[in-house]
């Protein structure tokens, strides 16, 4: 069993959080002079629900999770850096990742002075999980498993995940941004089983609402209280609490798009396949995929020059020769197909 008291740095165990006007009175009255706004412009003149309470009722049963269970921060980023800042003593404690992946955790990571670990996967992507336990020491509070991962787009085998989750002393982050894509159910319904999970996901990529700014960090009880001991006041704004409803509530829209956009990337990846610079086309279960090419800054440059963009990842540890395509509308995947077809 996993002490989170322990875990969690001595000041942020100790903090007495800022206390705004809307966390001392919480209920419902029909006057508020209790923080300084104009009275007029009502929406948008009131400060927002610190604790977006009707937004994380209703995410809650979209997810089939409980609203306590839930941290939602400006972004995937938020939860991010608040993680680290929560567990992790800057110069002292140090974190551990799987290598390549997302690089907001390195980039999280030493803003902090936070020492960071990186564990090369697999040469076909997989998690070496004896690797990664081997990586640990009593310093390490936080693992940073990405799945789907980004850039390589592979989902990571649950069982090796889980074995990560049982034998480290710590707490393990699954950033999940791309489950939508995957077609596989993820580890929410793992969540009450482990105190030292985390897992991550957004608004950013399925739901379409990228401009938002909104993530979503599901935890032990224990953890979110942590998150929200630490986070700014009013961190989620209204525009986005009530933007993010509405998408809730018509949830069916984002499935529509994830089917439409999988069977848009089944079809730019066979015609990958047919194309004489393609080298080869790798496997993805998120919305983008990697292809090989013999020299990937020319045909990156080419691409640049007929105003496609996409990311050049070859230099990324095991990507060498790697461009990411992250899949469009099928006019940009043909428009992509067609340049690559000419070069
Ligand atoms: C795109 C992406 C996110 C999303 O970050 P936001 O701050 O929520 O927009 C998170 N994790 C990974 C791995 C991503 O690729």
């Amino acid at each position: 069993m996993i002490n989170l008291d322990k875990l969690v740095r001595e000041n942020v165990k100790n903090l007495k959080p800022y206390s705004s006007a809307r966390d001392e009175y919480m209920g419902d009255a029909s006057i508020y002079l209790d923080a300084n706004e104009n009275p007029y412009n009502v929406p948008y003149s009131r400060y927002p629900d610190p604790l977006q309470r009707q937004l994380k009722a209703k995410i809650a049963e979209v997810k089939h999770v409980y609203p306590e269970n839930i941290f939602l921060g400006n972004g995937s980023d938020e939860p991010i850096d608040l993680l680290i800042r929560a567990f992790c003593e800057p110069k002292i404690d140090n974190i551990v990742a799987i290598d390549p992946t997302y690089g907001m955790y390195q980039v999280a990571a030493n803003i902090n002075s936070v020492e960071y670990r990186k564990v090369l996967l697999s040469e076909d992507f997989s998690l070496d999980t004896s690797k990664i336990l081997s990586a640990v020491d009593s310093n390490t509070k936080l693992i940073f498993l990405c799945s789907p991962n980004n850039p390589t787009g592979n989902y990571l085998d649950e069982n090796e995940v889980i074995k990560i989750i049982k034998n480290f002393e710590g707490i393990v982050i699954i950033d999940e941004a791309y489950i939508d894509f995957s077609g596989k159910k993820g580890f929410l319904r793992n969540l009450k089983d482990y105190q030292n999970l985390v897992i991550l996901q957004t608004f950013s990529k399925a739901w379409g609402l990228a401009s938002i700014r909104l993530g979503m960090a599901f935890a032990s009880r224990h953890i979110i209280l942590y998150l929200n001991k630490i986070k700014y006041p009013y961190n989620i704004n209204y525009l986005t609490q009530q933007n993010a409803l509405e998408a809730l509530n018509k949830k069916d829209k984002k499935e529509d798009w994830v089917q439409y956009i999988l069977a848009n990337k089944l079809q730019l990846m066979e015609q990958m396949q047919t194309l004489r610079v393609v080298k080869k086309v790798f496997s993805s279960d998120a919305n983008f995929f990697l292809i090989k090419v013999d020299e990937p800054k020319l045909i990156y440059e080419y691409l640049v020059e007929h105003k496609i963009i996409v990311r050049n990842r070859s230099n990324v540890s095991l990507c060498a020769g790697c461009l990411r395509i992250t899949v469009g509308t099928q006019e940009e995947n043909d428009l992509l197909v067609k340049m690559l077809n000419m070069f």
